[in-house]
């Protein structure tokens, strides 16, 4: 068969990578000039490594990204760092990467609530019935069980972080639990960085007789009446194709393909999601003097961010000719004023605040900054989720759909991209 895949993003690669084992003539059009998707990163002249445009890594329990990496024979450039993960406390940082450093949290003391919080998370880890989980919002399930104390010191926090004022208490129980069941303290990253990996993979796609086409955003596709075959509407005119498959988010897919019948459309466009954005520094001097990599800040504290992310504390600064860098990021709604702030508005609103990280900061110490920001950054995943999630064989024949919105009950990462694409090409081959 001849197959087009729009999106060189790690779904669309995955399926590309099995479809063309197959035998199957695969063409992957992505509209940007590089392959990665969102998990992309950039690379200044003198930086032996890449930067993600959204801070990255894996979990040692990503099977599925870790197994695709063995399979390309890369596994020797994975990377599983020790690094340090904090947590915001009454003006203060507390690790909590670990069960013990959890443990000796003092937020919660050490009755009854420390109990609770420990007993909950055990559960959570244990149990595989996330069906009943999903009938529950967070909120209501984690104030019943680990009592209001714990749910708005350790539990909440996150909720408002990641999904805002307006979701955070519609989300549903399963998006924690699999955030609590699937995930490791280890975390990981490729050497030379996550574009690092994209790049050798598109390499081996290519060297298998994938084509990947870059600069090729695709605005229709139709199904031609009569021979079946599809028409993709591209930048260089009319493409042809047996099968297709979309790997972007719901609300662009919709677009593409106005044909799609009306329920399955309006099931795309119910979908919901938050927007990310980050800006990166590139700092002359370590800003966490503790060495700490990530700061967990609830939005309470009154931080304009939600999390600062010292990459250098992490990978070593030598990988970026010396200096030291720095992500500041947030969850918003696309309507938020951080979608409409230039870079340099931004770095004026966050940079005060990072005097708390290290009261000698200056903005003399920043180098330079990049701002990445995307409308579609996190899907929200509302009660009884599941039945809301579109079926990657579309009602078109010979349609296919894959994305972030569909990993659920698991939350968006490359590992259920990785997941996802190769479960996309199985039913395409009628497996
Ligand atoms: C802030 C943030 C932090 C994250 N942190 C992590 C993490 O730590 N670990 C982790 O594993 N995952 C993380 N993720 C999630 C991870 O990036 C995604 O789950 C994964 O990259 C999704 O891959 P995908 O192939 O489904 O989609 P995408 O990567 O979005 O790929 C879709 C591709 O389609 C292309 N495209 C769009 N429109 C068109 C068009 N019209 N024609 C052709 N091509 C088009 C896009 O350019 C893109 O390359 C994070 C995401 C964000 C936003």
């Amino acid at each position: 068969m001849k197959i087009a895949i729009i999106g060189a993003g790690y779904g669309g690669m995955s399926a590309a990578w099995d479809l063309r084992k197959a035998g199957h003539e695969v063409t992957i059009y992505e509209a940007a000039d590089y392959v990665g998707g969102l998990a992309s990163g950039f690379k200044e002249p003198g930086w032996k490594w890449s930067v993600e445009k959204f801070y990255h890594h894996w979990f040692a329990s990503d099977s599925h990204m870790l197994g695709l990496i063995d399979e390309l024979g890369l596994s020797d450039q994975v990377l599983f760092p020790r690094p340090f993960t904090v947590m915001y406390h009454e003006g203060k940082f507390y690790p909590l990467d670990s069960i013990v450093k959890a443990i000796l949290f003092p937020g919660l003391g050490w009755g009854i609530n420390k109990i609770r919080f420990g007993l909950v998370g055990l559960y959570l880890r244990l149990t595989t019935n996330w069906r009943e989980l999903e009938k529950y919002t967070v909120d209501e399930w984690m104030r019943k069980w680990c009592g209001e104390t714990v749910y708005k010191l350790m539990w909440e926090p996150l909720v408002i972080g990641k999904f805002g004022e307006k979701y955070y208490k519609q989300v549903n129980m399963a998006w924690m639990w699999a955030r609590l069941h699937a995930r490791t303290t280890r975390l990981g990253t490729f050497q030379g960085g996550f574009q690092a990996f994209a790049d050798q993979f598109a390499e081996k796609l290519a060297a298998a007789g994938v084509t990947i086409k870059l600069s090729a955003p695709v605005t229709q596709i139709e199904r031609n009446t009569g021979s079946g075959a599809f028409s993709l509407t591209t930048a260089d005119g009319l493409e042809s194709a047996d099968q297709v498959l979309v790997t972007l988010s719901p609300g662009v897919a919709a677009k593409m393909v106005p044909s799609l019948p009306k329920d399955y459309l309006e099931g795309l466009l119910r979908l919901k999601s938050m927007g990310a954005v980050v800006l990166t520094l590139s700092l002359k001097q370590q800003l966490s003097r503790e060495g700490y990599y990530w700061y967990n800040i609830p939005k309470s504290a009154g931080f304009p961010f939600l999390a600062v992310v010292e990459h250098t504390n992490y990978v070593s600064p030598e990988n970026f000719g010396g200096e030291h860098i720095v992500y500041l990021g947030d969850y918003i709604e696309p309507e938020h004023e951080y979608f409409q702030l230039s870079k340099e508005e931004l770095l004026e609103k966050f940079a005060p605040s990072l005097k708390k990280f290290n009261p000698n900061f200056d903005l003399s110490w920043v180098n330079k900054s990049w701002l990445y920001r995307t409308t579609y950054g996190q899907p929200v995943p509302l009660v009884n989720h599941s039945q809301n999630i579109p079926a990657i064989e579309t009602p078109i024949e010979g349609l296919y759909f894959a994305s972030m919105s569909q990993v659920y009950p698991w939350d968006r990462g490359t590992n259920f991209a990785v997941e996802i694409g190769r479960k996309a090409a199985r039913l395409m081959m009628g497996n």
